[in-house]
Formats: structure tokens, C-alpha cells, sequence
């Protein structure tokens, strides 16, 4: 048989003719695979030298491929998420905090909170690693597949005020609602006026049950009245926050005042030394133990 029959042949059989390598790029490109689009030679050359079959190499493409845009997600995701510093959960020092359950923060960083919609408030004079563990805990549900956005609670009901006085309140609560996990730090620090409390409890009752909310407060529970001036409202945000909720509450001095006294910067006198689990030297109101602290995991 001549080539050019050969060819007739192929043009017109039911198989059609074979796949021309030239297009290749551009078909991989266009079912987005660019992780083996850029790397398709030396990729193919490792399935060869390993020898892999046909289908073992059709998996080794598409783990390649799956890494690379499992990569490029956690990146874009990072930033995404705005956190304020980077720390994960293998940096925090769970000897220094015997008030942390490492079991606990393994259980969450695992993201099943997130998936069950759920929210957990940490509690804690400053100082004791709510931030660094809300970042951690954060990174974690990037990790999981989870989107995050951080922010501060002084940030998130001054961009919920200033929209509503413009009117683009709805916007903002979308915005705020579209992560499955949103990080609320240091709540508490400043009283809630009692129109940013409204708008507040509005995202929280939009999120409840639907996305989750990551808490960081350095006030008891039962203070929450008076951070938000407003005990209807601070009730009607508790109920939704504790109703699948896990708490931790953090005691115990302040990890940079502990590291200075190591150092032997600070001298060994302090209220440490008098009570060793007891209060913050710099003398921050110590969190009262709320009930739902006491067992640890989801408290409903
Ligand atoms: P908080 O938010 O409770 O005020 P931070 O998370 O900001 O405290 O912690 C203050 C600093 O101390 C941060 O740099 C944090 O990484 C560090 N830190 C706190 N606790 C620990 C810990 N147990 N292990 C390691 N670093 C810690
Ligand atoms: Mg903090």
C-alpha cells in the first residue's frame, strides 16, 4: 500500500486521522493543563526512564497538573486572606500554653468546623497566641481547600458602617460572607457602638450556619454586654456564635513577657511566679470561665 493511501485510509476511517502533535500546546492549553503543557518534554522523558506504562503515565501528568494548581490555589489564597503576619500551628509552642489542647487545635486544623459550619472563639488575655493561632488555624483551612479571610473586628464594623451609611450595606455583607471561613480578631479591644453592633449581628445571622466565623476575643463571654453596649444584641450575636461552637479559652501570661523573663530581661518577680496558671502581668482582665469552656469540642 502507498503512504498516500495509507493516509486516505486514515482521513476517512472512523478513528479519523492521528492527532496532530503540533496542536498539542494549544489543546493543552485550552483544557488548561499548563503544568504539562510547559513541562511536557522533560515529563515525558521521566515517564520514559521509569518506564511507566501508557495509563501510569496519564496519572503522572495529571498528579503533576493537580499539584501545580493545588499550589498556585494555597498562593492565591494566602493572599487573599490578609493575615496580618505569617505563623503556622507548628510554630506555636504548646509546652509555653498548657491551657491550649494540642489534640483540640489538631482536630480544627483539620477544617471539619468549617465544613459543618461552625465557629470557634478563642478567649485570652493579649498576649497568649489567639492571633498566632487564628493564623495558623487560618492556613489550615487554605491547606483543606477552605477560602479565608482575616480581619479585625475594629476593621470589619468600620467597613460595615461606613457602607451602610452609603448604602452599599448588602455589598459588604456579601463580601463578608463569601469566605467559608471569616477571622474575627481582637474583638473587644474597643466598645461596639450600638448601630455597628446591629450591622454586626447582621453578618453573623447571614454567615450562621452557612460559613464559618473564627473569634478572637480578649473578653469573657459574659462581658460581651458591655463590649457592645447593647445586652439585646450582644445576647441575639452570642446565641448565634455558641450554638455550634467550639471554645477555647487561653490562660496564663503573655508568651513575650515569658520569653523576656527567660531571657532574664523582666527578673523572675512577677504574678507569675505567686500564681504559675494565673494572671497576665500586664494586668489584662482574666477571662472568666464560661461554661461551654469546660469541655472541649463542639458545644451545642
Ligand atoms: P494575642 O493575639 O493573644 O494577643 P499573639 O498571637 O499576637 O497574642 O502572640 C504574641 C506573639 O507571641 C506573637 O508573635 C506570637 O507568634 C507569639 N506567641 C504567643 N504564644 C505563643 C506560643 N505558645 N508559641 C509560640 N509563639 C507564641
Ligand atoms: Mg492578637
Amino acid at each position: 500500500m502507498s503512504r498516500s493511501a495509507i493516509s486516505a485510509r486514515d482521513a476517512t476511517s472512523a478513528l479519523g486521522p492521528a492527532p496532530d502533535l503540533t496542536r498539542l500546546p494549544l489543546l493543552l492549553t485550552r483544557l488548561k493543563l499548563t503544568a504539562i503543557r510547559d513541562q511536557l518534554d522533560s515529563l515525558l522523558a521521566e515517564a520514559a526512564r521509569r518506564e511507566l506504562t501508557l495509563a501510569e503515565t496519564v496519572a503522572f501528568l495529571c498528579e503533576r497538573e493537580i499539584a501545580r494548581k493545588d499550589e498556585r490555589r494555597i498562593e492565591m489564597a494566602l493572599g487573599l486572606a490578609r493575615f496580618p503576619m505569617v505563623r503556622d500551628l507548628a510554630g506555636y509552642d504548646f509546652s509555653a500554653q498548657p491551657a491550649v489542647d494540642p489534640a483540640q487545635i489538631r482536630e480544627l486544623a483539620t477544617g471539619r468546623f468549617i465544613a459543618h459550619g461552625e465557629a470557634v472563639l478563642l478567649l485570652g488575655p493579649p498576649g497568649v497566641g489567639k492571633t498566632h493561632l487564628s493564623v495558623g488555624l487560618g492556613r489550615a483551612a487554605i491547606l483543606a481547600g477552605y477560602s479565608v479571610l482575616f480581619t479585625t473586628a475594629t476593621s470589619l464594623i468600620a467597613q460595615l458602617v461606613k457602607a451602610h451609611t452609603e448604602g452599599r450595606l448588602e455589598e459588604r455583607l456579601v463580601h463578608f460572607s463569601k469566605p467559608k471561613l471569616l477571622i474575627i480578631d481582637e474583638l473587644g479591644y474597643l466598645p461596639v457602638e450600638p448601630d455597628a453592633a446591629h450591622v454586626l449581628f447582621q453578618l453573623v445571622s447571614r454567615r450562621y450556619e452557612r460559613g464559618s466565623i473564627l473569634l478572637t476575643s480578649n473578653r469573657a463571654v459574659s462581658e460581651w454586654g458591655q463590649v457592645f453596649g447593647d445586652p439585646v444584641v450582644a445576647t441575639a450575636i452570642l446565641d448565634r456564635l455558641l450554638h455550634h461552637s467550639h471554645v477555647l479559652t487561653i490562660r496564663g501570661e503573655s508568651y513575650r513577657l515569658k520569653e523576656k523573663r527567660r531571657a532574664g530581661l523582666l527578673g523572675t518577680a512577677g504574678p507569675s511566679s505567686v500564681a504559675p496558671s494565673g494572671a497576665s502581668p500586664v494586668g489584662a482582665p482574666r477571662s472568666k470561665r464560661i461554661p461551654a469552656a469546660s469541655s472541649p469540642g463542639v458545644n451545642s
